[in-house]
C-alpha cells in the first residue's frame, strides 16, 4: 500500500500526545509559579453546628494561572509530586497562614483557628520544626490557633517518626487533626498512640449519609468513638441543610462544606466577612 511505513497517528495517540504536551507545559509553569507569586489560599469556613458560630477556616491551596484562572490543588499537586518544589510551596504556605491569622485578627476575628494541610514530605522534613519556631518568633504566639491536618496515609508511613515530630510540634503549642478519616486503609490502633485533637471524617461518608444506611452508620459510630476518645469531630462535605440537621442530632461539633460556605479566595475575604458580620 501507498502509505506503508508512514503510520499516521491514530486519534488516540494524537490525544495522548496533546495530553502529554499540556501536562509538560503545566508542569513547567507550576515549577515557576512560586517565584511568580501565583499561589494563594481559599479559606473555607468551619462552624460550630449547634450555634452556627464561625470557629475557623481550612486553608486550601490555589494556583492563579495567568490564562487558565484559578486551579484547584488536585490538578497541580500531582504534577509536583516528589519535587523539592512541593516542599517549598509548603513552607511558603505555612508563612502565609501566619500572615492570614494576623490579618484575621486585624479584622476582629481573634479566636478563629486556621487548619492547614500538611503532606507526608512536609511533616517528615527535618527543617519543619525550626521553621515553625521561627514563624512563631516573627508572628507571635499563634501556635494554638493553627491546626495541622494529617491523613492516615501519612501517619502509617512511619508512625514512630510521625509521633516524634508531632510531640515536638505540640510542645510548641500546635494542634493536629486527622483528615479524610476512614479512607486510609489503616487500622485504628494508631489512634491510641498519636496525640490528635480533632478527627475530620471524610466527606464521602457525609455526602452519602442520608441516602445510604452504611454511610450514616459510619458517621454515627465515628462521632461516638471520637467523643469517647476525648476528641472533637469535624464533618466536611456538608452540602445540604438536611445533612447539617442530621449532624447536629448526632452531636457532631463542627461542620464544613458547600452548604455552609464555599472556600473564599483570600482577596475576597474582607468583603465576604464584612457582609457576613453585618447580617
Ligand atoms: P481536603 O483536605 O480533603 O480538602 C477538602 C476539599 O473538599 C477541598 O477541595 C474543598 O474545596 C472540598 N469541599 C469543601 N466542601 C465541599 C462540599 O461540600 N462538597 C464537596 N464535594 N467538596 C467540598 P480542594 O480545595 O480542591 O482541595 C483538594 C485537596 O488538595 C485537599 O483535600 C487536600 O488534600 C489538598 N490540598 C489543599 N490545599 C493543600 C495544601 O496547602 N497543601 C497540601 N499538601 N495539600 C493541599
Ligand atoms: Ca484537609
Ligand atoms: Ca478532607
Ligand atoms: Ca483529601
Amino acid at each position: 500500500a501507498k502509505d506503508q511505513g508512514v503510520r499516521r497517528p491514530s486519534l488516540y495517540t494524537e490525544q495522548m500526545h496533546q495530553h502529554l504536551l499540556r501536562r509538560n507545559l503545566l508542569e513547567e509553569e507550576v515549577r515557576h509559579a512560586l517565584n511568580r507569586d501565583q499561589f494563594c489560599f481559599a479559606l473555607q469556613p468551619q462552624i460550630e453546628i449547634l450555634t452556627g458560630r464561625l470557629v475557623g477556616f481550612e486553608a486550601l491551596l490555589r494556583w492563579t494561572h495567568p490564562e487558565k484562572g484559578v486551579i484547584a490543588p488536585d490538578e497541580f499537586i500531582p504534577l509536583l509530586e516528589n519535587s523539592e518544589n512541593l516542599l517549598n510551596i509548603g513552607y511558603w504556605g505555612l508563612r502565609r497562614v501566619f500572615e492570614l491569622l494576623v490579618q484575621l485578627e486585624e479584622q476582629g476575628l481573634t479566636e478563629v483557628k486556621l487548619a492547614v494541610n500538611l503532606s507526608a514530605e512536609q511533616l517528615l522534613d527535618p527543617r519543619l520544626c525550626s521553621y515553625l519556631k521561627e514563624l512563631l518568633g516573627e508572628y507571635g504566639p499563634l501556635a494554638n490557633r493553627l491546626e495541622l491536618e494529617l491523613t492516615e496515609r501519612t501517619l502509617v508511613k512511619d508512625i514512630e517518626l510521625c509521633l516524634q515530630v508531632m510531640n515536638d510540634l505540640r510542645s510548641l503549642g500546635f494542634t493536629f487533626s486527622i483528615d479524610d478519616f476512614g479512607t486510609g486503609y489503616s487500622s485504628l490502633s494508631y489512634l491510641k498512640k498519636i496525640p490528635v485533637d480533632v478527627i475530620k471524617i471524610d466527606r464521602s461518608f457525609v455526602i452519602g449519609m442520608l441516602e445510604n444506611a452504611p454511610d450514616y452508620q459510619i458517621v454515627a459510630s465515628t462521632v461516638a468513638m471520637v467523643h469517647n476518645l476525648g476528641m472533637q469531630m469535624v464533618a466536611e462535605g456538608v452540602e445540604t441543610r438536611a445533612q447539617l440537621d442530621c449532624l447536629r442530632e448526632l452531636e457532631c461539633e463542627i461542620g464544613q462544606g458547600y452548604h455552609i460556605s464555599r472556600p473564599i479566595l483570600e482577596k475576597d475575604l474582607p468583603s465576604v466577612l464584612q457582609r457576613r458580620l453585618l447580617q
